[in-house]
């Protein structure tokens, strides 16, 4: 009953906090540049190797099946789903050259479920062909790939992207097909919203996420610079995230790596860079919040430009300052601190599943001959859960 009441007094707060403050990253953009903003497109795969444009929905595709086709030792093309009006959302799964090794952790990149947030999408093709390309070449990618599963889905909205076409991104909306705001469509700690039906693209964002294991995501955006991290349903002083110390350092990490190159990126909300969600604003329905609290999963919400549709001249610039910090955030996955001893060198024994509980954090490590799932039951009341692991009940007592 002390839940339900303070579930329900936070609810109340969200609900009047929400009431009464604005949604920034609804207002117009602030201009990156006073130069006159142009939109090029590439229609031709040549087109794109300047990197100077945004391509057309079919160039985008084409990119795609070509990294799976020129480096198919290292990666394949996995289609999370399709859009309401039939496009694909598609992600590069690059899982290196030892498939076999179960143990690597996943790691997703996601970007532009606001359709007119368009940065994030050319970046994560710029970073798709770099993995690759540099496999074999540098050390530190090769390093990173055989270490990490790495999967990138470059855009998760398609028909708000070319809303105007597949020929442009120019004329792009925030919202899906439906005029759903895909970002306030996903269930939060406080449940689903009735009146606002899950979507079919973040329906398959869902599935395609139980069907993996990642540990450190990444969800991509713009309309402003700043490293958003969880909470986005509380403000810190309602509900503090459990990794919140964490999540400054990752957030000061890709900031300040960023600012070498340009000293002037990631200052339109905060002088640090980054931020706890809710102390920006309060959210509903959010898909950080969604993949932090239910699937265990560490999401940050990178806001990386102030401009939503950036210039194309400018595109080169901001990968030339953020592509460090977007190839760092990765190695992030490999320091993230274990909550509880994990010997995965022992043999499982009689295929059976072992459980590693802390319940005084409220954090359960499950180890299967064949992976190792972490789970966070620290926002649930004490009580007796039934964990589904690969098809299987695993009871854990939380006191
Ligand atoms: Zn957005």
């Amino acid at each position: 009953m002390k839940q339900i009441a303070t579930l329900l007094f936070s609810f109340l707060l969200v609900f009047s906090v929400q009431a009464q403050k604005p949604r920034p990253d609804a207002f117009p953009p602030v201009p990156d540049t006073l130069a006159p903003k142009v939109v090029n497109m590439a229609s031709t795969l040549e087109e794109m190797a300047s990197w100077n444009r945004y391509p057309t929905y079919e160039v985008y595709v084409a990119m795609m099946q070509r990294f799976a086709a020129d480096y198919p030792s290292l990666c394949h093309l996995d289609t999370i789903g399709t859009s309401v009006q039939g496009r694909l959302i598609l992600s590069l799964a690059i899982t290196g050259s030892n498939p076999t090794d179960n143990y690597r952790p996943e790691f997703l990149y996601s970007s532009t479920m606001h359709g007119d947030e368009v940065t994030g999408f050319y970046l994560m093709l710029r970073l798709c062909d770099t993995l690759l390309s540099s496999y074999g070449t540098s050390a530190e990618i090769t390093n990173l790939l055989d270490r990490v599963r790495i999967y990138i889905n470059p855009l998760s909205n398609p028909d708000g992207t070319y809303r105007s076409g597949n020929h442009t991104v120019a004329g792009s909306m925030r919202y899906n097909a439906n005029y759903v705001d895909l970002n306030r469509n996903y269930p939060d700690p406080f449940g689903t919203d009735p009146l606002n039906p899950l979507q079919v693209e973040n329906e398959a964002m869902i599935q395609y996420v139980q069907n993996h294991h990642f540990r450190l995501s990444a969800n991509l955006h713009g309309g402003s610079e700043v490293m958003n991290y969880p909470w986005d349903s509380f403000t810190s002083f309602q509900q503090l995230n459990e990794h919140a110390t964490w999540w400054k350092e990752v957030g000061k990490r890709f900031v300040d790596t960023c600012r070498i190159y340009d000293s002037q990126r990631f200052r339109d909300v905060t002088s640090s860079g980054y931020i706890n969600g809710g102390d920006w604003y309060v959210i509903s329905n959010g898909r950080q919040d969604y993949f932090n609290y239910y699937h265990n999963m560490r999401e940050i919400t990178m806001e990386l430009s102030s401009a939503k549709t950036l210039s194309s001249d400018r595109l080169p610039h901001y990968w030339h300052c953020m592509s460090h910090s977007l190839i760092n955030y990765i190695k992030e996955i490999l320091a993230i601190p274990n909550d509880t001893p994990v010997d995965i060198t022992e043999p499982a024994n009689n295929n059976a599943f072992r459980v590693y509980p802390n319940p005084t954090h409220g954090h359960v490590t499950v180890v299967t001959p064949s992976n190792v799932y972490h789970y966070n039951l620290s926002n649930r009341p004490a009580g007796i859960y039934f964990l589904t692991v690969e098809g299987r009940p695993v009871k854990v007592v939380k006191l």
